[in-house]
């Protein structure tokens, strides 16, 4: 029949919309900013840099191999890699970013720079009010700015950030097995 379909479009639109007074679930905007919809675990608009323990300073997971700088499709990431060593939270010598920016004017939320990241270093903020009217200053963020610690991390994707924890302590846990001292490793041999 012809039009058929404009009628049935017409009619899912009229049973959405007066479905909408009285079933919550087709009503599928709410009154924002007063009201706020909860965020997908999998949302994503800008990166941002994880540190561990509460000194950002020291716990920052970054060593600044420079791969989500050489990786980032447009190019916004800049690193200037520290020149000298020094203790991070676990008191190992580590490289660091002596400066750490992206221009989120140019970002475009891809999620490679977490994807390559060996680290763990770098992940997807979903903080999405962010409208500045410093257009220069107000869209190359700084480290000091990009970097949250892991609490918050746990909050905005809490599954993934408890995964993440799980491979870094048992990474650690191996990297210290392999470095029991020998005494120890010949004392246990003995001992059994
Ligand atoms: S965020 Fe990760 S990939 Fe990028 S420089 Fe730091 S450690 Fe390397
Ligand atoms: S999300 Fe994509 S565009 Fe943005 S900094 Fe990371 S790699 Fe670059």
């Amino acid at each position: 029949m012809l039009g058929e379909g404009i009628v049935k479009g017409l009619a899912e639109t009229a049973r959405n919309f007066f479905g909408s007074y009285a079933e919550k679930d087709r009503l599928t905007t709410v009154q924002f900013p007063e009201e706020r919809l909860p965020q997908a675990e999998a949302a994503r608009v800008f990166p941002f840099l994880v540190y561990d323990t509460d000194d950002m300073e020291k716990g920052l997971r970054c060593v600044a191999c420079k791969i989500c700088e050489v990786e980032c499709p447009p190019k916004c990431i800049t690193i200037e890699k520290s020149t000298e060593k020094k203790p991070d939270f676990t008191g190992k010598p580590q490289f660091f970013p002596e400066k750490f920016e992206i221009d989120v004017s140019v970002c475009m939320s891809c999620q490679i720079c977490v994807e390559v990241c060996p680290f763990e270093a770098i992940k997807m903020d979903t903080a999405f009010e962010l409208s500045t009217d410093d257009r220069f200053g107000g869209l190359h963020w700084p480290k000091e700015r990009l970097a949250k610690p892991n609490e918050y991390y746990h909050q905005i994707h809490p599954m993934e950030a408890a995964a993440v924890d799980e491979q870094l302590a048992e990474k650690k846990a191996k990297a210290e097995e392999k470095h029991v001292p020998a005494a120890a490793q010949a004392e246990g041999a003995a001992a059994r």
